[in-house]
């Protein structure tokens, strides 16, 4: 099904992340959290994709076997620098052929580890054009998500800046957005707020990232350019190589992040699994209720 659909029917979503694993040993694993999480009905669940494409087969892989094996609705991230427009179409009719209808269309980034990357020629160059190559080429057969930055991203100047090529996006034919991580839920108030004053109306969906892992989250943070609160920091520093310490502390905080969020009325729960099942399973167990 479609997600834009979806989160019109429904109301409240919510939707688990995951990334594709390179071992045999993590797709078992990640199959077992697939299992697990598809106790919780979620609205859909989305699979990345590596920097400049690196996991283009893996990705599709992990995105047909829940598909057509775990039969959950799907969305496959694709990111559009390091590949030509036929390159992209190509991944789009197959991922057409074998009935999936969703797409995260990103950017990307350069890749880290290699530093003479150069995108093809003719490439696209910011995510509004892969909205535009899809919407072209595609109609509306896929529903269309795109990324978000309530903090800002990293290469945007400022939020004047951020809201104006977001809303370009959004006019490309985008249905729905997810954010990127935050942590202060102000950030995502006053962006959704500045969305709406600048005529953004599509569903902007929280991206929740529970914290397990105190100094792995911290790299995370500083890379994409979110906030982590000095009250939190406070709290986990001391326990970092504590991990039972640091989970609790994770998840008690990212529950009544996910309960304010949900006061206030957003449209859904989006959640950074990594893979992992037990921290987003105590999080919905402590919202019920709410959700
Ligand atoms: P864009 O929307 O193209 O924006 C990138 C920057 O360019 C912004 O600063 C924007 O303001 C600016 N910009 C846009 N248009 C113009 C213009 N015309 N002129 C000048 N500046 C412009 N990465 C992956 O590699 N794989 C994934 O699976 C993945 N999944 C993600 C999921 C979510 C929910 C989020 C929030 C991010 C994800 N990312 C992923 C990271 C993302 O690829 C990076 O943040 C990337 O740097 C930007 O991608 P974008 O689609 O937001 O880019």
């Amino acid at each position: 099904m479609k997600i834009g659909d979806l989160l019109k029917e429904r109301g409240f979503s919510v939707s688990f992340e995951f990334f594709p694993p390179k071992t045999p040993e993590g797709e078992k694993q990640l199959f077992e959290t697939i299992g697990e999480l598809k106790k919780l009905k979620p609205t859909f669940v989305s699979v990345t994709y590596g920097a400049g494409g690196s996991t283009r087969d893996r990705t599709r892989e992990i995105v047909r076997r829940i598909h057509e094996n775990v039969g959950l609705t799907v969305m496959a991230h694709l990111t559009c620098i390091a590949h030509t427009k036929e390159e992209l179409v190509d991944i789009l009719r197959d991922y057409k052929s074998i009935g999936i209808e969703n797409i995260l269309a990103l950017r990307g980034d350069v890749p880290r580890d290699k530093l003479d990357f150069r995108s093809p020629q003719g490439a696209c160059k910011y995510a509004k054009e892969l909205v535009e190559l899809i919407r072209e080429e595609f109609g509306d057969y896929f529903s269309v998500g795109v990324a978000s930055y309530p903090e800002g991203h990293p290469e945007s100047p400022n939020m004047e800046w951020e809201i104006r090529f977001f809303k370009e996006k959004v006019l490309a034919g985008a249905d729905f957005s997810i954010t990127q991580m935050f942590f202060d839920n102000r950030y995502y108030y006053n962006f959704v707020e500045r969305c709406t004053k600048a005529g953004i109306n599509i569903p902007i969906i929280p991206g929740i990232m529970p914290i397990t892992n105190f100094k792995q989250i911290k790299k995370f943070a500083s890379m994409c350019g979110a906030t982590i609160p000095q009250s939190l920091i406070d709290r986990m520093e001391p326990v970092e190589d504590k991990p039972e310490e640091v989970a609790r502390i994770g998840i008690e905080f990212a529950t009544k992040q996910c309960e304010d969020l949900i006061r206030n009325g957003v449209p859904g729960l989006h959640f950074y699994t990594l893979n992992r099942s037990r921290a987003t399973l105590e999080i919905y167990k402590n919202l019920k209720g709410l959700i």
